[in-house]
């Protein structure tokens, strides 16, 4: 569904994705892991085009990411992102979170809006909380609302880029259980983490960045079963 060809982008003299190429197909669940700095952020904004590449082409469904406005809100609608950091609107409560895109972009009418995003809610397990502003949730429970926010535009495809890696370590298995969710759904799914036990258990795949590079790729038995290498091999006893 994903199409990404020979992509390369640099940040002045400094080569961040070299020559990238890979596809994520529908229904499928990539995981990406890979040393601070290889480049898995700047591939995922990339794909959302909120960092332009240099060269090498990017397609979803078909279509190239674009400058062009219609099609790149059409493209963001398709792909889902959620960040770190949770970027919740703070001035609004959470059911306004959910809705507000829906209402503004695909133009749904406030009450179906909201009744969406009440079972969005509850798929997250935060029903009870629609009308709480993002200060008054903790960390797991503003990452689960940026997950069902994301939802409420009904994507193709969902971006996770280390959604757990700020959260404190009780929360981080409530986000991964929506995540597991959501996955069983169906949903594709590309996921930056460290969280290795996510990536064996619900990955279809897993890609290994190093310096720019798609250094390996295999699915989850293979890749933590036999390394390929020994820099993964490294790589993964760090983090288990
Ligand atoms: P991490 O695991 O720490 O999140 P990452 O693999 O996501 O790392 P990127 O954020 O993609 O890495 O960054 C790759 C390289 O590009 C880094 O050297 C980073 O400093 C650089 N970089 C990223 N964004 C910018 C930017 N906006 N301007 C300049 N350099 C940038
Ligand atoms: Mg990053």
């Amino acid at each position: 569904y994903i199409v990404v060809e020979r992509v390369c982008k640099s940040f002045g003299p400094h080569l961040v994705l070299r020559d990238v190429t890979t596809q994520f197909c529908t229904g499928e669940v990539s995981v990406i892991i890979g040393a601070s700095g290889s480049g898995k952020s700047t591939l995922l904004r990339a794909i959302n085009r909120l960092e332009p590449h240099d060269s090498g082409s990017i397609t979803i469904g078909g279509v190239p990411v674009s400058s062009n406005e219609a099609t790149l809100q059409r493209q963001r609608i398709d792909v889902g992102m959620v960040f770190q950091h949770f970027n919740l609107f703070g001035h609004l409560t959470v059911l306004d979170n959910l809705t507000l895109a829906p209402r503004r972009v695909h133009r749904t009418p406030r009450a179906q809006a909201e009744e969406q995003a009440m079972a969005l809610l509850r798929r997250v397990g935060l029903h009870e909380h629609g009308g709480k502003y993002p200060w008054q949730l903790s960390g797991g429970q503003q990452q689960r609302v940026a997950i069902a926010r994301a939802l409420a535009m009904q994507p193709k495809v969902m971006l996770f880029d280390e959604p757990t890696s700020a959260l404190d370590p009780e929360m981080v298995q409530e986000v991964l259980d929506v995540m597991r969710e959501l996955a069983h759904a169906g949903m594709a799914m590309v996921v930056v983490t460290h969280e290795m036990g996510f990536a064996r258990e619900v990955a279809d795949r897993v890609l290994f960045f190093d310096q720019g590079r798609i250094a390996h790729e295999a699915p989850p038995a293979e890749f933590f079963g036999q390394p390929a290498s020994e820099r993964i091999r490294a790589f993964i006893g760090r983090l288990d």
